[in-house]
């Protein structure tokens, strides 16, 4: 079997090295030529823990490779994957696919032989049947076939996800891209991992469905922890009340500064559209949508409000940038929002996170200082706001910051520290949902 990915982003690099770790053929096709080159060497474009270990052992055994050549890698496919990005499309909100169109076009000029074309993206319902007729207005001389595989790995714990996933859902137009697709994951047989077939439309929705209800999930607990702030209770005990009923479930109960990251803000705006485009509404979702997006406001309003003398050249010191530990992605991140308010309103912004500097660097500009470690970032701070839980935050003691602080307001979105260890330490702190 010979396996083709196109787009070596978070999505396409890790499921393009797990199958090659699963033993099947992959070459892996990127536009830019800088990542392309940089994985030749086995240098990882993305910070995901232990992807660089699995590149380097299948390029050397021969079974993964890179390149930019699509026309070369697509002919000798069996099996094509697009993994490319879907951003939110300017302007109206719906899911730009340019990308995945672009990538079916170029996809249908170098088939040969039977070969299924398989969207990875997270792409709105019916865009599996546009791909089929883009490739069939080329190619009416070729068998092949459309599916969807919607991918469900999170970053952090991407390959963990991939080679060990709650479900596998794919969306096949008949039986024979059904009977390839099984080929590509019998190897999750042995784990006895659930693969659901259905029809392109439902696989489609699925993915969308499932990325939404967790958002719900999310921002539900965090309007509890709003409430609990005004009635005196504690969230993580509500959350553990709520979350040991099985039909809830412990899981995406954590409150916080509100969801960012590459896949949750994008889809369920996606999503919503999708519900208009057919004259119906999800309006649970698109609550949740601007709901959102003012918690992450609401959430620099929460940290300007804690400083009586106002924020206006003070030094914040910022721990955590990335959307969520062990990635570097910064796509809708909260710290973005949160940060840029507070810039604007006066205050030096001094941050440190152990994955995402370079990346954050392309979004903040001279908006941001950076500052080498923890220590350093805290050093002299009037008020510290913790954005995002790494876990070398959490061994930070409360003296460690009462010592190295100017000031003596921390603001913890994360809940990481306890609160009386905190105030204990003689600091002014402040955490989510509860008092
Ligand atoms: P990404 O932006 O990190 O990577 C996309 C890659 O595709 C880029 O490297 C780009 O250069 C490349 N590309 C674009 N057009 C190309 C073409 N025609 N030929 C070759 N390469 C091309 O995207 P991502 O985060 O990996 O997400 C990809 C898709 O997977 C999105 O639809 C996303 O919603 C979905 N998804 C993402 C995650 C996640 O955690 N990031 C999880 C599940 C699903």
């Amino acid at each position: 079997m010979q396996i083709a990915m196109i787009g070596t982003g978070y999505v396409g690099l890790v499921s393009g090295a797990c199958f090659s770790e699963f033993g099947f053929n992959v070459t892996c096709v990127d536009k830019n030529e800088n990542k392309i080159s940089q994985l030749k060497s086995n240098k990882m474009p993305i910070y995901e823990p232990g992807l660089d270990v699995l590149v380097k052992k299948n390029q050397d055994a021969g079974r993964l490779s890179f390149t930019t050549d699509l026309n070369h890698t697509v002919a000798d496919a069996d099996v094509v994957f697009i993994a490319v990005g879907t951003p939110t499309r300017r302007g109206d909100g719906h899911a730009d696919l340019s990308y995945v169109f672009d990538a079916a076009e170029e996809i249908a000029e170098y088939i040969s032989g039977y070969t299924v074309i398989v969207t990875k993206s997270t792409v709105p319902v019916g865009t599996g049947k546009k791909i089929f007729k883009i490739i069939q207005q080329k190619r009416s001389d070729l068998k092949f076939d459309v599916a969807s595989n919607p991918e469900f790995l999170r970053e952090g714990s991407a390959i963990n996800d991939f080679m060990r996933p709650d479900r596998v859902v794919v969306g096949v137009m008949g039986e024979e891209a059904k009977n390839v697709l099984e080929k590509v994951y019998s190897p999750l047989n042995l784990i006895e991992t659930p693969i659901q077939f259905t029809d392109l439309e439902t696989a489609e929705l699925i993915k969308y469905a499932a990325n939404a209800f967790l958002a719900v999930k999310i921002s539900y607990i965090n309007q509890i922890a709003d409430l609990c702030e005004k009635v005196g209770a504690d969230v993580h005990d509500v959350a553990k009340g709520m979350g040991l009923d099985k039909r809830i479930g412990a899981k995406f109960l954590h409150p916080g500064p509100g969801f960012g990251g590459s896949c949750f803000p994008k889809d369920t705006i996606a999503l919503v559209k999708t519900a208009e485009q057919v004259g119906g509404r999800i309006s649970i979702v698109e609550e949740v949508v601007s709901y959102n997006q003012e918690r992450k406001l609401s959430m620099a309003q929460r940290i300007i409000s804690r400083l009586k003398t106002g924020i206006k050249n003070k030094k914040v010191s910022i721990l955590g940038l990335a959307f969520k530990p062990e990635t570097d992605d910064m796509r809708d991140s909260p710290a973005l929002e949160i940060i840029s308010e507070l810039y604007s309103k006066g205050a030096n912004i001094i941050a440190y996170d152990p994955a995402a500097m370079n990346e954050a660097k392309s979004f903040f500009q001279d908006k941001v200082v950076f500052a080498e470690d923890s220590e350093n970032c805290i050093r002299g701070a009037d008020v510290c706001v913790i954005i995002t839980e790494w876990n070398e935050f959490r061994a930070i003691s409360a003296s460690k910051f009462s010592d190295l602080m100017n000031g003596n307001v921390v603001v913890d979105l994360r809940n990481i520290y306890s609160p009386d260890e905190m105030r204990g330490a003689g600091l002014n702190y402040s955490s989510i949902g509860r008092v």
